[in-house]
């Protein structure tokens, strides 16, 4: 075992994926001494970070709060983006369909209003007007907004992750965080390897967060959920970016499935279930995972049912997992009890677009012990007492 208990940190990020490695990059580009301890190597298939796509949208149906975050995502993606040479954020345009009684067409359009977003909204023969290869029911109504998009996360992560190396970060890959504990004035951690001190630790542990975010009062639900690609029939132009939408259709109202249009290097037409499936253990995606065929079935019938004749062989199937918080919402801010410890974590599903702000928020609650963006609906003491 290393003998690192001399070495001491500003702040030390545990768990270095979605959020952990936007916090590692900012933190860094602000100068803090920063130590990332991540149990794998970075990006994996073992948490909630892969899986080649992510939709970025900006009515948000969830809740019109996560808007202004969303505003402040967007620019720090574009930063990223503008910094790094390899593609991994598209703007696309994005289609929500739903009961105009549902869930996600009238929770987009209330996000619209109240914060004034370019939109519009099609019936379904202006839908297959609009994406020929899409066919909705009379009953269904969508939402349409130009700046919607996908990014690519594990080329996400890994930019993230180059950049605060760059700004002098220490990133300990395939180190396990054991257990930390607080003192006046720092947090001790230790690991599978060493010990580390630091005046701050942010907690950014994903469907693990349960296990190390101790003194949170709200129970986590980590689930498994199934992605699933398939050959796209006919010409390939029909699923390029500008042609076909990032999409979400409410299926099983609340939830609902949803895709994204097809670039070079994808395995295919991808499609998957918005919904909280089975619960399981955050090592559940580390032994066999290959999704059942009844599954992949299921997902394969929503494609022939919307996009008929545009589905081939299956070419990719993977599971990934939602940390879920009660509510659905986030968990972001500083530690219920501990002063020197913030988190965010309980991303139920919907997360990976908000990694670049949230990484923002965390460096500055560690930094500065506060910040400007307007989080306090997601405040991990709204499970408190
Ligand atoms: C199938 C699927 C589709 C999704 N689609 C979307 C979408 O379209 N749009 C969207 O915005 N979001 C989407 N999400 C949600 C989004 O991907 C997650 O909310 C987000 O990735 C969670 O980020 P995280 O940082 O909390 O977790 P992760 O990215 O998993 O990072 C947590 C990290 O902590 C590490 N860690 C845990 N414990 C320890 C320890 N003790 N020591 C060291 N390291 C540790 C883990 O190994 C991991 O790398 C989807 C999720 C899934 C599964």
């Amino acid at each position: 075992m290393q003998d690192s208990s001399r070495q001491r940190f500003d702040v030390i990020v545990a768990g270095v994926g979605s959020v952990g490695s936007a916090t590692c990059h900012q933190l860094a580009g602000k100068g803090a001494k920063v130590l990332g301890i991540e149990q794998f190597t970075i990006p994996h298939h073992y948490g909630s970070h892969h899986g080649n796509s992510r939709m970025i949208r900006m009515a948000y149906y969830e809740h019109p709060d996560y808007v202004p975050l969303l505003e402040r995502a967007y620019k720090l993606w574009n930063e990223l983006q503008e910094s790094t040479t390899e593609r991994f954020f598209y703007i696309t345009g994005g289609l929500y369909i739903g009961s105009p009684d549902g869930s996600i067409f009238p929770g987009s359009l209330k996000s619209a209003h109240e914060h004034h977003l370019d939109h519009s909204i099609l019936n379904a023969q202006q839908i297959s007007d609009r994406y020929p290869v899409l066919q909705i029911s009379e009953n269904y109504s969508g939402f349409h907004e130009d700046q919607a998009g996908f990014l690519i996360p594990e080329q996400a992560v890994s930019a993230y992750v180059r950049s605060a190396m760059e700004h002098g970060a220490v990133i300990n890959q395939e180190e396990k965080l054991i257990s930390w504990d607080t003192f006046p004035g720092h947090v001790e951690v230790k690991t599978n390897k060493g010990s580390y001190r630091a005046g701050h630790l942010v907690i950014t542990a994903g469907a693990w967060s349960s296990k190390i975010a101790h003194g949170l009062e709200c129970q986590l639900n980590v689930t498994r959920q199934v992605m699933a690609w398939f050959e796209p029939l006919g010409a390939q132009e029909r699923f390029a970016p500008g042609n076909f939408p990032c999409w979400f259709i409410e299926t099983e109202p609340p939830f609902g499935h949803y895709g994204f249009p097809v670039i070079a290097g994808d395995p295919g037409l991808k499609v998957a279930l918005h919904r909280p499936g089975e619960v399981i253990s955050p090592e559940g995606l580390q032994g066999v995972c290959k999704p059942p065929p009844e599954e992949i079935e299921q997902l394969r019938a929503i494609l022939d049912k919307y996009f008929p004749g545009c589905a081939g062989g299956l070419t990719r199937a993977s599971t990934c997992m939602y940390t879920n918080s009660p509510d659905g919402h986030f968990i972001v801010g500083h530690h219920p009890v501990h002063n020197h410890v913030s988190i965010a974590c309980g991303m139920s599903g919907h997360g990976f677009k908000f990694s670049s702000v949230l990484g923002e928020i965390l460096s500055d609650l560690a930094l500065e012990g506060r910040t400007s963006m307007p989080i306090e609906f997601l405040s991990p003491q709204r499970y408190s007492g």
